[in-house]
């Protein structure tokens, strides 16, 4: 009983003892000023038709611009404002500043879908629905335009949960993803459960197939570790292409679109359009970058072709 009684105060001293967590509580304090004065804003990364180069949507991702650290990934705060009372405000502003950059792109004539990712605990708020039907209506906006991505590790966990909100989302017609595909323990079961849309290829088995054109070695020798994420498992090149030859196959018998994440090189574009995968996203064909930047990247077009961010691939 001592030790329970003690423990909490235990473990805020050792945790503000490290350097790292000491930071990451001076982050977490930040997080109410930080969606008050909009510190938070959205990059827009283009995604295209691996085909035609044609982009046909933009996957919005959150930035934090922290007046003295500079700019933030998601990574170094997005978890902080998963367990803060900050979420629902922020989920909000990024809905709304996404279909406000989805509009702005329509107004100049490119008629994206624009996909927001939402963490698991935001689904578990009843209100979710109406909040998006809302903001859809406020930017005239049909639903099928926004994507809701979601990360099938998380989702799995509260799936009763979350199960009334997700339908009542896609039956206003909102598109719902599936975000690091492949990824999780029960990939196959959340599909069975969730009235799903899309899937996307987790980027991990688009960069196993990277350098390797067709003929990468031994099958199966080879492995590539991500260095943006080297704490996530390498994935043998036999595995990755085995994996996306059966997402694409699993998409065309379930009528889910597929987007492979992460593409940086044409070799990997080249392979996932011959395994059938129609679209993706990635360095290759632009960066997260601001809604009007992107605009710009549109109207100029890829070899004079507008809205196409890569010259088409030729059969081989
Ligand atoms: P995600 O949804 O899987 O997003 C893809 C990540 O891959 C992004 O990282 C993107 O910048 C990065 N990426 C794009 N192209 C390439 C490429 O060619 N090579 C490599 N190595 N990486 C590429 P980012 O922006 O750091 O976001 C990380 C994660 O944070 C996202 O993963 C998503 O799960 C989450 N996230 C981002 N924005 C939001 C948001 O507004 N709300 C919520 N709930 N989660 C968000
Ligand atoms: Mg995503
Ligand atoms: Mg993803
Ligand atoms: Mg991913």
């Amino acid at each position: 009983y001592q030790a329970k009684r003690n423990s909490r105060p235990l473990v805020a001293y050792t945790l503000a003892q490290d350097p790292a967590d000491r930071d990451r509580l001076a982050l977490a304090g930040q997080l109410p000023r930080a969606v008050s004065q909009r510190e938070f804003i959205l990059h827009f990364q283009p995604i295209a038709e691996l085909g035609s180069g044609q982009v046909i949507g933009a996957e919005a991702l959150a930035r934090w611009r922290h007046p003295t650290r500079g700019e933030l990934s998601p990574g170094a705060f997005l978890d902080l404002l998963e367990r803060s009372t900050q979420l629902s405000a922020f989920t909000a502003a990024v809905l709304e500043d996404a279909l406000a950059a989805a509009a702005m792109w329509r107004a100049a004539g490119h008629d994206l879908r624009v996909s927001v990712n939402i963490s698991a605990r935001s689904l578990l708020d009843a209100s979710l629905p109406r909040q998006v039907l809302t903001v859809l209506e406020a930017h005239h906006t049909r639903p099928d335009r926004l994507c809701l991505e979601l990360t099938e590790t998380l989702a799995i966990s509260q799936l009763d949960t979350v199960d009334q909100v997700l339908t009542q989302l896609h039956d206003i017609g909102v598109q719902l993803a599936l975000d690091d595909f492949g990824t999780g323990f029960s990939s196959l079961a959340v599909l069975s459960r969730i009235p799903v849309d899309q899937l996307k290829v987790d980027r991990s088995f688009v960069q196993a197939l990277a350098d390797l054109g067709d003929s990468g070695g031994p099958a199966g020798a080879a492995a590539v570790v991500d260095p943006v994420d080297p704490g996530s498992d390498a994935v043998a090149i036999s595995q990755a292409k085995a994996v996306v030859r059966s997402t694409v196959q699993l998409g065309r018998t379930l009528d889910l679109g597929v987007v492979a994440e992460g593409i940086e090189a044409t070799p990997q574009r080249r392979l996932l359009w011959e395994l059938g995968c129609p679209a993706g996203q990635g360095h290759l064909f632009g960066p997260p970058q601001p809604a009007d930047e992107l605009l710009g990247l549109l109207t100029r077009g890829e070899g004079g072709r507008a809205g196409a961010v890569a010259a088409p691939l030729a059969p081989s």
